[in-house]
């Protein structure tokens, strides 16, 4: 079985400007969890090829601090019943709650889970039985580009390149197959190829 990887914050839900910190940011309260536009839409489209879709995310908030691990839950349901109320479902949800400067101790540490390591793709793909090679990673983050390759699938990077994440892309020579704008646009493109 084949599968699309979606990263969360920025691809499958808004990400959060937070004004006083002057910082771009997950959600950390369900006020603040917002589904973007199309996204039950392309999951669903997603099926209808015979791909599973799988959450893949680096959550660091439980581990900085930011938040306890029941708003964590709290917020991983707040996407499913968004999900499903737009008539979408995801197969897998696989998260890093690590940070290797956390400020809790129990998930300080340096872990194989947390992207640009592809540990998280690779566990879903053992426990779900995923075909990597046909399978595609779908973030907005060049972290996401890179644990999408070293799984060896496919990438797509949304959003527009930023010029600081160009310059970071061809430093590490990390090259994601196709840039689309948003998870509307990677779904056509999936089809396409
Ligand atoms: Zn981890």
């Amino acid at each position: 079985m084949k599968a699309i990887f979606l990263d969360r914050d920025g691809v499958i839900n808004q990400l959060v400007f937070y004004h006083e910190q002057g910082i771009i940011d997950s959600p950390y309260t369900i006020a603040q969890y917002k589904l973007i536009d199309g996204v039950c839409d392309a999951i669903n489209l997603f099926h209808q090829q015979g791909f599973k879709v799988v959450v893949v995310s680096n959550q660091p908030g439980v581990a900085k601090g930011y938040i306890d691990l029941a708003m964590f839950e709290a917020l991983r349901n707040k996407m499913k019943s968004d999900l499903a109320a737009g008539g979408a479902l995801v197969d897998g949800e696989y998260y890093c709650l690590h940070h290797p400067e956390a400020a809790v101790p129990e998930y300080r540490i340096v872990c194989d889970c947390r992207k640009p390591k592809p540990g998280l793709l690779l566990r879903a793909a053992h426990e779900l039985s995923l075909d990597l090679a046909g399978s595609w990673m779908i973030g907005d983050n060049f972290t996401d580009v890179q644990a999408g390759a070293a799984a060896g699938c496919r990438t797509i990077l949304l959003g527009r390149a930023k010029c600081e994440l160009c310059r970071l892309l061809d430093e590490n020579n990390t090259h994601p197959d196709f840039i689309a704008s948003n998870i509307t646009e990677a779904a056509k493109i999936v089809i396409k190829e």
